[in-house]
C-alpha cells in the first residue's frame, strides 16, 4: 500500500479590504488540519482584482496571520499567473465549451431570471446571441450542458457530506474569463489549487456551490482532484456572515490596539470568541 498523499491546505485572501474574524477562523482551520497530519499550509494572495487590489492589504495579512501565531509558507500570487489562466481559458475555447458575452450586470439583471446564490443566476440567454453587445472586450461563459455533455458524472468529495455529485447548474454559464481580465475567480483559484499541490481545499461553506464548478473545471482541464473541507461560517450578532462589504471590524485594529492575538485564536479554535457562533 502506498502512503496517503500528505496534506496541503491554503488560506487564499483577496487584498480588497482587511481580514476579520471569519478570515481569521478560515486560515486557522487550514493551517490546523495541515499541520495535524504533518502537512503544509500555504497562502496564496489572489490579487487579480485589478483596481481593487491593494499590495498593502497582503502586507496587512501577513503581519495578522503571524498575530495569530500562525506559519505558512507563502505562493505566487495569482497576479504572476496570468499568462497560465490564459493560456487554459484558450484550451477550454478551442474545445468549443466557451462563448463571449458583452451582457452588463444591469442588461443581466433585466433578464427574468431565479436570483442565485452569488447574486444571480446566469441562464444561457447569451449563447450564440448576446442580449447587448457595446462594442467592448467580452467575457467568456462555459456552455454548462456541453462542459456535462464532456465530462459526463463526476463526483467530489467533501469532508461533511461525503461522496458529491458535481451539478454546477446552480450558476447557469458561469463566466470563466473576465472581461478585465484573464480569468474569473473559479478558474484562477482552480488552476492554482493545482499547481501549488492543494490536496485538501479548505474554504468558508458560503462557497461549497463554487466547487461544483471547480470540479467540472479540474475534469475539462485534466487536473489533479483534491478534496474539500467546507467549514462553518462566523456569524455576527444578528446571525448574519461578517463580510468586508458589511464593514466587519479590521483584524489589524484589534492588532493594532494590543489584543492578544494568540488568545484570540485560541478562543476561534473553541468557537467561544465574542461576537460570533
Ligand atoms: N479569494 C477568495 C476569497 O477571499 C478565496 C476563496 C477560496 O478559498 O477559494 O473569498
Ligand atoms: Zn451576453
Amino acid at each position: 500500500m502506498s502512503d496517503p498523499l500528505p496534506i496541503v491546505t491554503r488560506f487564499a485572501p483577496s487584498p480588497n479590504g482587511s481580514l476579520h474574524l471569519g478570515h481569521a477562523y478560515s486560515a486557522i482551520v487550514a493551517h490546523d488540519l495541515a499541520r495535524a497530519a504533518g502537512g503544509r499550509f500555504l497562502l496564496r494572495i489572489e490579487d487579480i482584482d485589478g483596481p481593487r487590489s491593494r499590495a498593502e492589504l497582503a502586507d496587512e495579512f501577513r503581519r495578522d496571520l503571524e498575530w495569530l501565531g500562525l506559519e505558512w509558507e507563502e505562493v505566487p500570487a495569482q497576479s504572476t499567473r496570468l499568462a497560465i489562466y490564459e493560456r487554459e481559458a484558450a484550451r477550454l475555447a478551442d474545445d468549443g465549451l466557451l462563448y463571449p458575452c458583452t451582457c452588463t450586470r444591469a442588461q443581466i439583471r433585466d433578464l427574468p431570471l431565479r436570483t442565485g446564490e452569488d447574486g444571480f443566476e446566469y441562464p444561457g440567454s447569451c449563447r450564440g446571441r448576446c442580449a447587448g453587445s457595446d462594442g467592448e472586450a467580452p467575457a467568456f461563459r462555459l456552455d454548462v450542458d456541453r462542459a456535462m455533455e464532456s465530462v459526463g458524472e463526476v463526483v467530489w468529495r467533501d469532508a461533511k457530506k461525503g461522496s458529491v455529485i458535481a451539478d454546477p447548474r446552480a450558476f447557469g454559464d458561469v463566466v470563466i474569463v473576465r472581461r478585465d481580465l484573464p480569468a474569473s475567480y473559479h478558474l484562477a483559484a482552480t488552476l492554482d489549487d493545482a499547481a501549488d499541490g492543494i490536496t485538501l481545499v479548505t474554504r468558508g461553506r458560503d462557497l461549497f456551490e463554487s466547487t461544483h464548478v471547480h470540479r467540472v473545471l479540474q475534469e475539462l482541464l485534466r487536473l489533479p482532484v483534491p478534496e474539500w473541507h467546507h467549514h462553518d461560517l462566523v456569524l455576527d450578532d444578528n446571525g448574519e456572515k461578517l463580510a468586508k462589504r458589511r464593514g466587519s471590524p479590521p483584524l489589524a485594529d484589534r492588532r493594532r490596539a494590543g489584543d492578544d492575538g494568540l488568545m484570540l485564536a485560541e478562543q476561534l479554535r473553541l468557537r467561544t470568541f465574542e461576537g460570533g457562533t
